[in-house]
């Protein structure tokens, strides 16, 4: 019995980015690597417009599952090699297609060695025949229950009936950096990871305001990103000390505005991290009208104290959809662990839906906010998780 030998890994969306497609596929090249690390004896290989993960003879179903969570990958083919020898390419087809499920199938070829003496069309016509007379199926152009490609290579000619689909997206590291805003919810964590799917590495920043929020927060905060590790293999967390900044607030504001100037003061506290750090954008897991901060009223106050790009990846979606994809990461059953966040604790009864610019610089202006937030940067505890 002939088996599957490697996975074809394709690109997708990345074939169409002209001329840093080589850069693309080097970083890809190197997430894959890393995705793989827990398999020793698995080597990868690049070559033109694929890269090839050899098993070198380790079992599929772990080493795929690592792969579709690698984004940048459109799909994945599990392919059998074999030499550039038509009589081999025959013998090796019918092997592989007699163990397969089904009563119909269809022959594509693709040949992009073209000093192989046959033709994409020769090649179909003398492989098909070879199937029609050792087995029970039969041909069927246009919906085949197995789809048989063969690809001739300058390296060799590679045999698949199955393609799975991958991750999507770019490869992370491609886009940049995001400082994002990481909370112990549901959302912060998924629009992380929507983040990373379009190639984007995250670095984290989190408000604590011990004694009120407790160090399990920081834990629940690490297992997530351990969850997220499976994304982008190393996380920098900002722990930033919130709670004299908070008191003050609470101190000199109208229990309704709490919510608007303590949100203002986590954007200027990111804004600033973001740019000490290199990150052009920051992100949040904010989903249009969750909640009163989140009203699009209350997003134009609160975006006001800074001007750098806030990415909101859950922007528009419903919490079950969020809800789905937290599940699929598995980070839920983290996010939903009874935690004290900064926001619940002081959170008023009729928090302001619609605050109003001038009476938030009012607010703003009768404490030193300033000295406040430049004390917090000065106090960050920072945490590598991977
Ligand atoms: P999540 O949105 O993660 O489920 P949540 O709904 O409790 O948590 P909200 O109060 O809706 O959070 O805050 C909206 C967004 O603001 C969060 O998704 C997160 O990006 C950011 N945020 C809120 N609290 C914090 C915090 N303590 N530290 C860092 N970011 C925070
Ligand atoms: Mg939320």
């Amino acid at each position: 019995m002939i088996t599957y030998d490697h996975i074809m890994v394709r690109f997708g969306e990345l074939s169409t980015k002209g001329k840093n497609k080589k850069e693309f596929i080097s970083i890809l090249f190197f997430n894959i690597k890393h995705a793989l690390k827990e398999f020793p004896d698995i080597s990868v290989s690049s070559r033109y417009d694929h890269i090839y993960v050899h098993l070198n003879g380790h079992e599929v179903e772990p080493v795929l599952s690592r792969l579709q969570d690698v984004s940048g990958i459109q799909a994945l083919s599990l392919v059998h090699k074999c030499e550039n020898n038509i009589e081999v390419i025959k013998s090796s087809s019918l092997e592989l297609i007699k163990q397969e499920e089904g009563k119909t199938f269809k022959v594509k070829v693709k040949r992009g060695n073209k000093r192989f003496p046959m033709d994409s069309d020769q090649i179909t016509r003398v492989v098909a025949p070879v199937i029609l007379r050792n087995t029970d199926l039969k041909v069927d152009v246009h919906n085949p229950d197995i789809l048989l490609q063969i690809e001739v290579r300058d390296e060799g000619t590679y045999i698949f009936t199955k393609t799975i689909s991958g991750a999507g997206g770019y490869p992370l590291g491609v886009a940049g950096k995001s400082m994002h805003m990481l909370s112990g919810g549901i959302d912060s964590p998924v629009a992380a990871y929507l983040l990373m799917k379009r190639g984007v590495t995250i670095e984290c920043i989190h408000f604590a305001s011990p004694p009120y929020t407790q160090e399990a927060v920081i834990y629940k905060l690490e297992d997530l990103l351990r969850k997220l590790n499976r994304y982008q293999p190393w996380i920098r967390l900002h722990i930033v000390p919130f709670t004299k900044i908070q008191e003050a607030i609470y101190d000199h504001t109208p229990e309704s505005y709490c919510i608007t100037l303590m949100r203002r003061m986590m954007f200027r506290l990111a804004a600033r991290l973001a740019k000490r750090r290199n990150c052009p954008v920051i992100s949040s897991g904010e989903s249009v009208g969750q909640v009163a901060s989140q009203t699009l009223q209350s997003m134009n106050v609160i975006n006001q104290v800074t001007s750098i790009p806030v990415i909101r990846p859950c922007a528009t979606m419903d919490k079950l959809e969020i809800i789905k994809i937290a599940e699929k990461i598995d980070t839920y059953e983290i996010s939903i662990r009874p935690y004290e966040d900064c926001c619940t604790i002081f959170t008023p009864k009729a928090p302001k839906t619609s605050p109003h610019l001038d009476d938030v610089e009012l607010y703003e202006s009768k404490f030193d906010y300033e000295s406040l937030i430049n004390e917090a940067l000065g106090n960050i505890e920072v945490k590598f998780i991977e």
